[in-house]
């Protein structure tokens, strides 16, 4: 039973070329789509307020209602408006985030997509900006590594923490084992800075494993009970007390930024960060990130 449980995910784990494009053949479906997502048949006119049927309107991303033929634009709100690239060319590089391990540099959208690095560089913070709204945090619990890491700038003379952090930007990151995990860009790495932070997306009664760093000494007097793990005295490992989740997850984000994206600046990081823990939270489900990327647009405000 387990083997063929198994076997199954393993066939369907991530949506195929062939799939997406039987799925959204031409721009027209992808319009179809997020009409039918964000609106449907039946939806009632803002103007008329009747139930209504809608007809597509030619050459125009819009839908008219057949009672008073009141316009609705079903790309407002989302990442395509005020676009003039192809939907299709939109969800393709959509699809391209989900299926590459790596991110997505916008000089490889350019070349895939055929469209202008500029284009191809305000589609992927687009991409990156939407997946930070679909990917939801929930609080951690249980057992939970909580770290930080230094990315971008120059390499600090020394390792103390707060010192030769210049020109870095610090992405704190909060890993619940077995489960998703949190990333948010912090200013410092004061108490004042992450209690807050930790205190929002980790529940109380949690086991957090974090390294010798002071401020998380406090840990147990907020909650939590505290484990530590000591690198300076080179121990990685120490029982089940470790941050080697995070650490990977660092060291994956660390390569992408360095050898695929030349230079991220302190303002995109953030986003950067969310794509990598979107990936990391759909990891157990490949299958449904592409269909959730497509499926998730923000509520329409009519
Ligand atoms: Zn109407």
């Amino acid at each position: 039973m387990k083997t063929k449980t198994i076997k199954r995910k393993k066939e369907k784990a991530s949506i195929t070329i062939r799939d997406f494009f039987k799925q959204f053949p031409t721009d027209q479906h992808c319009l179809e789509h997020i009409f039918t997502i964000r609106f449907g048949q039946g939806h009632a006119c803002p103007k008329c307020e009747r139930k209504a049927n809608w007809y597509k309107i030619q050459a125009e991303r819009a839908y008219s209602c057949q009672w008073c033929g009141h316009h609705l634009h079903p790309t407002v709100g989302t990442p395509f408006e005020d676009s003039r690239t192809p939907l299709q060319l939109w969800f393709y590089a959509i699809y391209l985030f989900t299926t590459s391990r790596h991110g997505v540099p916008a000089k490889e959208l350019e070349r895939q997509l055929g469209v202008t690095y500029k284009c191809a560089w305000r589609m992927g913070h687009e991409i990156r900006k939407h997946i930070t709204q679909v990917d939801g945090e929930f609080p951690l619990f249980g057992q939970v590594e909580i770290d930080e890491t230094y990315v971008g700038g120059r390499k600090p003379r020394n390792t103390g923490r707060g010192r030769g952090a210049q020109g870095k930007t610090i992405v704190f990151g909060m890993l619940e084992r077995g489960g998703q995990i949190i990333t948010k860009i912090v200013p410092d790495c004061s108490k004042a800075s992450l209690y807050p932070v930790i205190q929002e997306n980790v529940k109380q009664g949690s086991t957090v494993h974090t390294d010798e760093f002071p401020t998380y000494k406090l840990l147990k007097t907020k909650g939590y009970t505290h484990q530590v793990v000591r690198h300076g005295n080179g121990e990685y490992v120490q029982g089940s007390s470790h941050v080697n989740g995070l650490e990977s997850f660092w060291a994956r984000l660390k390569n992408s930024v360095k050898g695929t994206h030349i230079h991220v600046s302190k303002k995109h990081l953030g986003k950067y960060a969310k794509e990598f823990e979107f990936r990391y939270n759909s990891k157990a489900k490949p299958i449904s990130m592409f269909p959730s990327l497509v499926s998730t647009f923000a509520k329409p405000s009519i």
